[in-house]
């Protein structure tokens, strides 16, 4: 059994052991050691990286009551000195004890239970059993802050189980075998934990909600803590800063200044929409005018160079305002070649689709419909002449059988 140097000084970064096992693994090193720092991933705390002889530890778990230290070498054998990164252990740290705290002040102040936890990619993320409201979780996130500010040692103990029953948070695991460690901070949280925690509050914070969403009946809360938390606020600020200055305001005029802009767009938008309409009017008239008759239907074929996607399906529309025309309308541009093909919604009795199929597989492209209409993106606006007459003859076709 490898001594668990960790749980001695959470706060030691370097050590001495000597190697009781070295395998091969599909490429990979086991070494088992006789004492370590490295905190093996487990309880939601993800395991300690460093270097043992100089070469990169890649992972560290248990398996089989050993703790495995994963290398990408081998090492020499017997002795060995161990360092730790430290700056990934100590963010854990913070981490995990910022997560008891939050998790602690919802439970004390809502009694909302946290049935897991978890430390992974920099965020903490905890389920609870039942939907936590927003409010609850602000006034969790105030009140683990305070916390902070107060400053309270972090103590690891080993009581009896009634004890332990009295006043843990939530309680150990039925198989548990005494003595259960708990981790306790004073007036805030007592709890079952084999993880690693930072030696008071105060080195713990920030604690920062970032986001909730819902969660198998109860919520899931990320949040971050410590240099996590700094290193996530300070993000959002430089963002926020470049948004001040692209919207020349301050942040607190940042919500106000978009809706306007939305409401500018929405409104340039229907004006554009308007202007197109009129400007394609005449065309779209005398398009449908000079149609091919083909029985009661009107066939309008109509390519347009150099023309957007929606300058393309205005057209369209308009061309098909008249219950009998077929429209076939081909526009290219610098992204391709955009085909719509279709009738009224209203008209029965005509499917396009495989008029539809003939264009767009000569132009080598994507896309689809439903009967009165179909539309799609070819790549090929060589071909943009020949996929409309055969997509105009396929209808024809279509429409003596
Ligand atoms: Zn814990």
């Amino acid at each position: 059994m490898t001594a668990k140097l960790f749980y001695d000084d959470p706060y030691a970064r370097e050590f001495d052991a000597e190697i009781l096992s070295q395998s091969e693994h599909d490429g990979k090193y086991h070494i088992i050691l006789d004492r370590t720092l490295f905190y093996p991933s487990g309880g939601g705390q993800p395991c300690d990286l460093g270097t043992l002889g100089g070469v990169e530890v890649l992972d560290v778990h248990e398996a089989g009551g050993e703790i495995i230290h994963v290398t990408a070498s081998p090492l020499d054998p017997g002795h060995v000195h161990g360092v730790l990164d430290w700056g990934r252990r100590f963010e854990l740290m913070q981490q995990h004890l910022g997560e008891h705290l939050f998790a602690g002040c919802l439970w004390n102040i809502h009694h909302i239970h946290t049935a897991r936890m978890r430390i992974e990619g920099g965020n903490v993320s905890i389920d609870t059993d039942i939907p936590a409201d927003v409010s609850a979780i602000l006034e969790a996130e105030s009140a683990a802050n305070e916390a902070v500010w107060a400053d309270i040692p972090v103590e690891v103990v080993y009581p009896d189980m009634a004890e332990i029953r009295e006043h843990a948070r939530k309680l150990p695991p039925d198989n548990a075998v005494p003595p259960v460690r708990i981790v306790k901070v004073e007036g805030v949280d007592y709890v079952p934990c084999c993880g690693l925690h930072v030696s008071s509050t105060g080195q713990a914070g920030p604690v920062k909600v970032i986001s909730c969403e819902n969660h198998k009946g109860g919520s899931r809360i990320y949040l971050r803590c410590g240099r996590a938390a700094y290193r996530w606020i300070a993000s959002v600020h430089h963002e926020v800063r470049k948004a001040e200055a692209e919207l020349v305001c301050g942040y607190e005029g940042i919500n106000e200044k978009i809706a306007a802009l939305k409401s500018q767009i929405h409104a340039l938008k229907s004006q554009n929409e308007a202007t197109t309409l009129r400007f394609l009017k005449p065309l779209a008239d005398s398009l449908v005018k000079d149609a091919e008759i083909s029985g009661t239907h009107k066939i309008v074929r109509h390519v347009m160079n150099d023309s957007s996607q929606d300058e393309a399906k205005h057209l369209f529309r308009l061309i098909t305002a008249d219950k009998d025309a077929i429209a076939v309308i081909a526009c290219v541009n610098t992204e391709g070649v955009f085909v719509i093909l279709g009738t009224d919604r209203g008209s029965k009795g005509v499917d396009v689709r495989p008029a539809f199929r003939k264009a767009i597989e000569i132009l080598g492209g994507k896309g689809g419909g439903q009967p009165f209409s179909a539309q799609g993106w070819g790549k090929n606006p060589q071909a943009v002449n020949e996929a409309v007459n055969a997509a105009v003859n396929e209808l024809k076709a279509g429409m003596s059988e």
